[in-house]
Order: C-alpha cells, then sequence, then structure tokens
C-alpha cells in the first residue's frame, strides 16, 4: 500500500485490497463503500460521479483499470489515453479514499475462463457493433464487486446500455448493490466528456461537438409533435452528413426497459447514437 502525503491511498494488489475491505466491513457502525469504475484518464464527468459519491458520506472507492477483455478493437486498447497522475492528482483534490489499479495479471490470471454474460440487452446497438464487449464488461465489473464488495456503485448514464446492463446483470445475480446513475457531463460545446476526445484532430474535435446538437434537434421535432421513429432518425442522419459526420455505425430510438425501438417514439426513450471520426469511435444519446 502507497501512502502519499494526502489522505489518498492507493493499491494495486488484488489481495491487499480484500483485506482492507474486509477491515472496512468490519467496522462497528461502517460507513457505506461507494465504488467509482473507470478506466482512467479522467476528466470532469468521471469526476461528477465521484463527487456525487463524496456527497452519501461513505468510502468513497475509484478504480483505474483499462479491462482489456471489453476492446475488440487491438488500436483502440492500443491507443486508449493514459493520465495516471493527473488522475492521483484528480483524486487526492476530490478526497478520494482509496484508489484501487489492479495490475492485468493480477485480475486475469493465466487459466482465467470464466465470463459472465447479460444476453438480449446486449444484441443491438453497441453490442451489435463491438462483439464481445460487454461480456468484458459485465465480466470485469462483477470482478470488481467481488474484490470491493461495495454497498453502491455508481455509473454514468453516457454508456446507457452499459448502465442498463450492469443494472439487469445486478437484479439476475441478487447483488445486493444499489447502483446509481450520473448524468451525462458535456462540455460547452454540448460534446460529452470523453477519455477518447483527447485522441480527436482539430477538426473532428469540432465536428464531433455537433453530434448533441443534432441530438437536440431531434428531440425538439418530437416535443413538437413528430413522433415517428423512422422520421426523426433520418432527419438526424441527414443533419449528421450535412455537418461531416459520415460515419455513423447506428442511429437508433430506443425504450428504456429492453433497449428496443418502436415505430412510433414515446416519452421516456433515448436516442442513442454510435459513430467515428477518423478512428475515434465516439457514443451519445439523449432522453427524450
Ligand atoms: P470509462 O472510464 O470510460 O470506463 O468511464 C467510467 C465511468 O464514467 C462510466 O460509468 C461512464 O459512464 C462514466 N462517464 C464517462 N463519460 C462521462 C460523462 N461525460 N459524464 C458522466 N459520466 C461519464
Amino acid at each position: 500500500m502507497l501512502k502519499r502525503k494526502s489522505s489518498l491511498k492507493i493499491i494495486n494488489k488484488v489481495s491487499t485490497f480484500k483485506n482492507l475491505i474486509k477491515k472496512l466491513h468490519n467496522k462497528k457502525n461502517r460507513k457505506p463503500i461507494i465504488l467509482i469504475p473507470t478506466m482512467g484518464a479522467l476528466h470532469q464527468g468521471h469526476l461528477s460521479l465521484i463527487e456525487k459519491g463524496k456527497k452519501i458520506g461513505g468510502y468513497t472507492i475509484a478504480s483505474i483499470f483499462i479491462n482489456p477483455i471489453q476492446f475488440n478493437d487491438k488500436n483502440d486498447l492500443k491507443n486508449y489515453p493514459i493520465a495516471l497522475q493527473d488522475d492521483i492528482d484528480k483524486l487526492n483534490r476530490l478526497k478520494v479514499d482509496y484508489l484501487f489499479i489492479p495490475k492485468i495479471e493480477d485480475i486475469f490470471e493465466k487459466n482465467f475462463q470464466t465470463t459472465v454474460t447479460v444476453n438480449d440487452l446486449q444484441k443491438n446497438l453497441c453490442g451489435m457493433h463491438r462483439p464481445g464487449h460487454f461480456n468484458g464488461v459485465t465480466t470485469i465489473v462483477i470482478k470488481l464487486f467481488n474484490i470491493v464488495k461495495p454497498d453502491i456503485a455508481i455509473f454514468g448514464k453516457k454508456d446507457l446500455q452499459q448502465l442498463i446492463i450492469i443494472k439487469r446483470m445486478v437484479k439476475d445475480l441478487n447483488l445486493d448493490i444499489k447502483i446509481i446513475e450520473g448524468r451525462t457531463i458535456r462540455e460547452r460545446s454540448g460534446l460529452a466528456l470523453s477519455s477518447r476526445n483527447k485522441l480527436l484532430t482539430k477538426t473532428n474535435y469540432h465536428k464531433a461537438s455537433k453530434i448533441y446538437l443534432g441530438l437536440k434537434m431531434a428531440k425538439n421535432q418530437f416535443l413538437n409533435g413528430r413522433n415517428k421513429s423512422i422520421y426523426l432518425k433520418n432527419k438526424l442522419i441527414k443533419f449528421f452528413k450535412s455537418e461531416g459526420l459520415n460515419n455513423i455505425e447506428y442511429v437508433q430510438i430506443v425504450n428504456q426497459e429492453k433497449l428496443e425501438e418502436n415505430a412510433i417514439v414515446k416519452k421516456g426513450d433515448v436516442i442513442v447514437v454510435a459513430l467515428k471520426l477518423g478512428k475515434i469511435r465516439l457514443i451519445d444519446n439523449l432522453k427524450l
């Protein structure tokens, strides 16, 4: 365990972390254990989840682990941004209690062969375009849950399908963990913060800021009485193309329960989009 000047304790080893958690669990009148899992290169979106956790009042635990088994694209994994010292400084400032940064070998032992699958919810959207991705996500999340044994875990709505899949997994596997959702934090332009934004060229960064503009335009159409899914989607696709956002992976309007499309859109449905700018894949969503 590495103790720094500040109160943030950084732990790398799974066994050390499990011992710590045992101690926390055995404390009299113990406070809730609150986990915020991340892959690092922290931005205000991540920090907003941590601030949310801090407000609950408990032990806040952030994890940083670039989970190799959720990357279906090897180059995406290779190029994923890392900013460890900066992350540590940010977590220190927020007075996070513990930071868990496990090593890959400690998480995935040589003969590792067990995964967790949430079936139907991963068939559509990102699951369809990123084979194996959500199996990787649910497997690492359940492993983190087993190591950290949190009472509460916080995830962002930015990754809506991930959030819905994790909530399903928690229910299906009878886990006693409360999942709290954090709203999407955006730049002034509307661009949803993402660690991958750092990898965009200046031109593509500018184009990316049009994604949210398009989502808002489609929402306005809906609020003005247009409720045919096909109309709204075509309108949005046309808008994206006019802004140079040509490499669209999907534009869908889905319900939040099953992530399925309906011909007629209802209040509470969500427009979800994924597109590529150069090699960088971005996702966003907006609730209607
Ligand atoms: P990641 O590091 O990309 O795995 O994300 C870690 C957590 O931060 C996930 O729960 C994400 O949904 C959440 N997150 C990512 N971007 C944002 C954002 N712009 N606003 C709020 N939460 C976010």
